[in-house]
Formats: structure tokens, C-alpha cells, sequence
């Protein structure tokens, strides 16, 4: 009992182990991906914040040249050269890559493809349109460079910057969702994996300490042979009635049952006979009791049983039954048929006597009853 509780114990703590450290790395993951999802959105930000800038600037150029044209002043002139090179510079940045923007060299394919693709061809278009706004810096009375340049500013390269900043929002939704999903799944997986483990590695292991606690408590209170309470738990329930009395004031009788002449059983048919004996007087002692009783082994061949709610008549009775029923049995020991009987000792609890007392004056029967001829009953 006690290797296989070990064994099983030890295999609970295993898989105890397996779970925690499975949860440990789910939860390290799930620390992984929250870093993942703050880079990949501080990222996806500063790209959306670029590529938004430069719809932004290509306005804000058009608006310039057309300042420019009407007014042609240092501070026009400069304002628009700034406007044309910081799109310049960010249409680097944004199809080459940057460091200390935080852009990335390499762009999706949906994003290159507005770049370099047919349909909308961006490169070109925001190359050309820098090429004729810096033309139009020294050429500024060029009205058909001006038609130009506000064609080009309304309509393609418009087109094309904005489904940029589409893209690049559409993909950083996609991304966030699937890192979200993800999320969700390991907090799933970390979350069953605790409900498992409570389920089947805590609650069996509680329930096998439970178990084996009280089997532990068994062996500890119990007499192995008769399943009997031993003189300690026999003397703590005995003491628990005495103390419920003084609150309740019912009765508490107490018997000291000794089994007449029973060290001839041992000494002329062996130990073993003897140990079948006993059991089988406590049987039919146990038979003739309540529930509520307790049926203790005081001593070797010696019984103490506590009869709560029982006056002196009852237990009386109860002796009685108790005496004539193992006088007249029939014991079978293997090819032996004893008859065996008893004396017993009765005493009821007095009003503030103390348990040794009580227990003392039982003994003190039991004498009595051996003393005047055995197999009867005797009170005190
Ligand atoms: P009496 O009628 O005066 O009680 O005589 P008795 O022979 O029953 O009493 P005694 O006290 O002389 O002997 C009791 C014997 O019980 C002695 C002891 O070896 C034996 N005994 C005590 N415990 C056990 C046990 O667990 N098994 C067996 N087989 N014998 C036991
Ligand atoms: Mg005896
Ligand atoms: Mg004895």
C-alpha cells in the first residue's frame, strides 16, 4: 500500500511538474507575442505615419507651387523646396528602408506592387513629380508646368499614395488580428491546461493523501485483529460522553468484558487459535450493540465497551445478551469447536467522577464476577 502510494504520488508529481513548466513557457510565450505585438505596432505606426505625410506633402507641394506662381518670394520659393525635399526623402526612406525612422528595407509585395506595378506605377509618378516641382522652382512663370504639376498632384499620385496608406493600415489590422488570435489561443491553452491540472493531477492527489490520511488514522486508532477502537481512541471517546454529560446529563454505562480461562486456548491449541477466538467473541459482542456504541480492545483478551444513553437496566440488558449469546456459540477454529464464555464487569457514570474512576470501578465488577465463578455479570 504504501509502495503504490509512493509510486502514484511520485507520478503525480511528474506530470505536476509537466503541467507547471507547460504553463511556465505558455506564459513566456504569451510574453513573446505582447512584445511582438508592441513592435510590430509601433512599426506599422510609423510606416502609416509616413506614407499618411506623404499624401500629406504631395497636397502641400501642389498648394506651394501655385503660391509660388502667383507669388514669387524667398519664402515661397523656400518653403516649396522644403516641401519637394522632404517627399523625396521619405520616398527614399519608405522604398528603400530606414533605420532611425524605424522603416523596414524590405516592402510587401502589395506595397511594391503600387510601387513598381502597372496599374499605379507610384515610384515613377512621385520621382516625376518631384523632377517637375523642382523645375518649376526656376521656372515659375511655365503655366503648362503648372497644369501639369496639379494634374498629377489630383489625380495618380494621389491614387497611388493613398491606396498606400490603405495597404499598410489593412496590413497592420491583419497582423494585429492574427497576433490577437493567437494570443487568445495560448491564454486558451494555459487556462486548460490549469483546469486539467487541477482536475486530474491535484483532486486525485488530494484524494489519495485524503485517503491514505485516514487510513494512516485507521491503523493509528484501530485494533488490527478486531477492527476494534484501541485503549486510546476507546479512552478519547469515553471522555468525550463524560464531557457532553455534564452539559447533557444522559447516561454513560461502561463494561470491562474478560474472556473466561482463555490462556488454556493458548496454551493447549496455540497462539493462532487464540488470536481466532478473540475475533470471534468480538464479533458477536459487536452484534449485540448499537450503532452508537463503541467497542473497544482495553487489553489482550479484555473489551471496553461505552454504552451513551444507556442506565444501569439497559446495559444490564445488553450484558445479558452479550453473555449468553458467546455461551452459547459454537467457536470454529479450522477443525475445533470451542465454547467459550465471558464475565463482565458493569459500572455507570456518576455525577463528576472522572474516567479512570469510572473505568476503575468496571474493573473492580469484572474482578467480582471472576471471583464468584466466571460467565456472569457484575455491577458497581
Ligand atoms: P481469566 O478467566 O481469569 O481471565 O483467565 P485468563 O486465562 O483468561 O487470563 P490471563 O490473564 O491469565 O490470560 C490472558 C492471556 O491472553 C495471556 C496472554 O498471553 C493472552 N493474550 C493476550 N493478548 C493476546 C492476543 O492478542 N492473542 C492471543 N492469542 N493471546 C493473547
Ligand atoms: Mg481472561
Ligand atoms: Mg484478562
Amino acid at each position: 500500500m504504501l509502495e503504490e502510494t509512493k509510486k502514484y504520488i511520485n507520478s503525480l508529481t511528474i506530470a505536476y511538474i509537466f503541467a507547471l513548466s507547460l504553463i511556465a513557457l505558455l506564459s513566456m510565450s504569451a510574453h513573446v507575442i505582447l512584445d511582438k505585438v508592441i513592435s510590430v505596432q509601433s512599426s506599422a505606426a510609423t510606416i502609416i505615419n509616413v506614407s499618411g505625410r506623404q499624401r500629406m506633402l504631395s497636397q502641400r507641394i501642389a498648394m506651394l507651387t501655385c503660391h509660388y506662381a502667383v507669388k514669387q518670394n524667398d519664402y515661397n520659393k523656400k518653403s516649396l523646396l522644403a516641401a519637394i525635399t522632404m517627399m523625396e526623402k521619405s520616398h527614399f526612406a519608405l522604398t528603400h528602408g530606414d533605420k532611425t525612422l524605424g522603416l523596414p528595407s524590405t516592402i510587401p509585395p502589395e506595397v511594391q506592387e503600387i510601387y513598381y506595378g502597372k496599374e499605379y506605377n507610384l515610384d515613377n509618378e512621385v520621382k516625376e513629380y518631384i523632377v517637375l516641382s523642382k523645375q518649376f522652382l526656376d521656372q515659375p512663370q511655365d503655366k503648362e508646368l503648372l497644369v501639369k504639376i496639379m494634374d498629377q498632384a489630383h489625380d495618380h499620385l494621389l491614387n497611388g499614395l493613398d491606396k498606400v496608406v490603405k495597404t499598410y493600415e489593412l496590413q497592420s489590422k491583419e497582423q494585429v488580428n492574427m497576433i490577437t488570435l493567437t494570443q487568445r489561443i495560448v491564454l486558451f491553452i494555459i487556462i486548460a491546461t490549469l483546469m486539467a491540472e487541477a482536475l486530474f493531477i491535484f483532486r486525485p492527489m488530494v484524494r489519495k493523501l485524503q485517503s491514505f490520511a485516514m487510513m494512516l488514522y485507521d491503523l493509528a486508532t484501530h485494533d488490527f485483529l478486531t477492527k476494534f477502537a484501541n485503549r486510546r481512541l476507546t479512552l478519547e471517546i469515553l471522555e468525550k460522553h463524560i464531557k457532553r454529560n455534564k452539559i447533557d446529563k444522559k447516561p454513560i454505562s461502561v463494561m470491562m468484558i474478560d474472556i473466561d480461562h482463555f490462556k488454556k486456548i493458548n496454551d493447549t491449541y496455540g497462539h493462532k487459535t487464540g488470536d481466532a477466538v478473540i475475533v470471534a467473541i468480538s464479533k458477536s459482542i459487536a452484534n449485540n450493540v448499537r450503532p452508537t456504541d463503541t467497542c473497544g480492545r482495553w487489553g489482550g483478551e479484555e473489551f471496553l465497551l461505552i454504552l451513551p444513553e444507556a442506565d444501569v437496566k439497559e446495559a444490564d440488558a445488553v450484558a445479558q445478551r452479550i453473555l449468553s449469546s458467546i455461551e452459547r456459540e459454537v467457536i470454529m477454529v479450522d477443525d475445533l469447536r470451542l465454547k467459550m464464555t465471558v464475565s463482565i464487569g458493569l459500572s455507570v457514570y456518576k455525577d463528576m467522577e472522572i474516567t479512570m474512576d469510572l473505568i476503575e470501578r468496571a474493573d473492580q465488577a469484572l474482578y467480582e464476577a471472576k471471583e464468584n465463578g466466571r460467565n456472569r455479570i457484575k455491577i458497581r
